[in-house]
């Protein structure tokens, strides 16, 4: 019965889901509380996206002095202040933090700074206030952290959360992965001065990604003098007496470094949460299982976000944590249905893709239709760069529909935000055709390519 709980929702995480099911909650008319442990923010705002992209923005410096010369400016000594970046990128973040936490206060979401975990389907407890709160229904957002993996010397290892702390920015730097957190961070600190490598097990870098843009990626990190070392993993790291870590590889090589830092996918924060003596079950990765409404096992809990470990990005966790707000308080149906969900790779270049990829579209359709268009970009060609741009349209021949918009160069996340709104709306390669260019623009490929790739063509 509604009137012997005190609240109508419970939700526990203040991250990107989180708070956006809390907000749209209250806002519909809930009684709402929400318990963060840590930083209201989470992850994204926190130590992701946010402070990474600020860093992407400082590194770019680097490209664009370089450039400016062959546009007639001249420049003495540039340098960069790690001390005085991070200290305006700590503030900027704290601003965002306050801001998140005034908005749901305004919204009428009661907020807690403890730890919060499941004492029953309908109660939490509140661990630092000794607290126990009746509850309708509890929404589990909690988020994820860095895996670990064990080998000698793995106490070294740095993982993404602590590079926003560095003391200075590392001589020598080594990533381990090849995903996601690896390539950008490669991509910053090598921008940044530090000699990068980055050590990763599959054969490319960005599995599951288009493979023409994963090895666009490869050949302009090759160009920019990142070390790539593909298909191994770490044996063991040793710290020699000046401080500088001696790492063996599996293929018994050895990489010297100042730093290393590990980016080798994360794990679902849902130990000690109380989810399974609650009845919540966990899948073997220990993410929760939930229905297309984000429902667990249990009728009154819902999980959203890195916690239930689907597509692991921030708009992806807000729309599911509005989505549970609208079915609950508003009785609105199918909000959380995704469409193709877009992503970008804030590298240099970068990177965005949304749809399939060539190998997935060829799973799964009869015959698919290649346009691929690489080319020197305007700016780079006056500053007599190397730098190509690198698109591709994967096309159903059948029904001609764009089944994936995959894009390697300047402003590539900008470019398939709106790309994905025609595949969204299920484009075909007709109607990127009939599209008026902009020009002049990188992005008018994408609606000019008119010959379709054949693999016998010149790579
Ligand atoms: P990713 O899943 O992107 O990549 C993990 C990498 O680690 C892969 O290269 C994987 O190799 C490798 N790996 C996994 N386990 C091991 C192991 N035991 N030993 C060696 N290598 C291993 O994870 P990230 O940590 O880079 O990022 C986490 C998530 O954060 C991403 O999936 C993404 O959802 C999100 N994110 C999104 C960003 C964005 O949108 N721009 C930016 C940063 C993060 P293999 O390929 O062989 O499995």
């Amino acid at each position: 019965m509604l009137d012997d709980k005190n609240f109508d929702l419970f939700v526990v995480g203040g991250g990107s889901g989180g708070v956006r099911a809390a907000r749209i909650a209250a806002e519909h008319g809930a009684r709402v509380a929400i318990a963060e442990e840590s930083r209201f923010g989470g992850t994204c705002v926190i130590r992701g996206c946010v402070p990474k992209k600020l860093l992407v923005y400082a590194g770019r410096f680097t490209e664009e002095f370089d450039y400016s010369t062959s546009f007639g400016w001249k420049i003495g000594d540039v340098n960069f202040d790690w001390h005085a970046f991070r200290a305006k990128s700590d503030a900027e973040v704290a601003r965002l933090e306050r801001a998140y936490r005034t908005n749901l206060q305004k919204a009428g979401v009661q907020l807690f700074d403890d730890r919060a975990v499941i004492e029953a389907p309908n109660r939490i407890r509140l661990l630092h206030a000794n607290q126990s709160l009746p509850t309708q229904r509890i929404l589990v957002a909690t988020g994820s952290r860095p895996a670990r993996n064990e080998f000698p010397g793995c106490e070294h290892v740095l993982n993404s959360d602590d590079v926003f702390n560095l003391e200075n920015i590392p001589e020598r730097l080594l990533l381990v992965g090849g995903g996601y957190i690896a390539v950008e961070f490669a991509s910053i600190f090598s921008h940044l001065g530090s000699a990068t490598a980055i050590a990763y097990r599959a054969p490319k870098l960005l599995r599951g990604f288009d493979t023409d843009i994963a090895h666009h990626l490869e050949t302009h990190f090759q160009d920019r003098g990142i070390d790539l070392h593909p298909g191994v993993t770490i044996q063991a790291i040793d710290r020699l007496e000046s401080g500088t870590f001696q790492v063996l590889l599996s293929n018994r090589k050895i990489v010297m470094a100042d730093a290393i830092v590990s980016a080798t996918g994360r794990i679902p924060n849902t130990s000690n949460l109380g989810l399974e003596e609650a009845g919540v079950k966990l899948d073997p990765a220990g993410a929760i299982i939930v229905d297309t409404e984000y429902r667990t096992s249990v009728s009154s809990i819902y999980a959203v976000g890195d916690v239930i470990n689907k597509a692991n990005l921030t708009p992806v966790a807000i729309r599911a944590g509005h989505a549970v707000a609208d079915k609950l308080f508003a009785q609105i149906e199918g909000a959380g249905a995704l469409g193709p969900i877009p992503t970008a790779v804030f590298t240099s270049p970068e990177l965005g893709t949304v749809g399939l990829s060539e190998q997935a579209a060829r799973l799964s359709f009869k015959r698919v239709r290649i346009f691929r268009s690489e080319f020197t970009p305007m700016k780079a060609s006056f500053a007599v760069k190397r730098a190509r741009t690198f698109m591709k349209l994967v096309v159903d021949a059948e029904s001609d529909k764009v089944l994936g918009v995959h894009v390697v160069g300047a402003d590539a996340g900008e470019i398939i935000q709106m790309a994905s709104v025609a595949l969204t709306m299920g484009a075909t390669k007709a109607d990127f055709d009939r599209t008026v260019a902009v020009h002049p623009t990188a992005s008018e490929e994408l609606v000019t390519m008119r010959r379709e790739f054949m693999e016998t063509q010149d790579q």
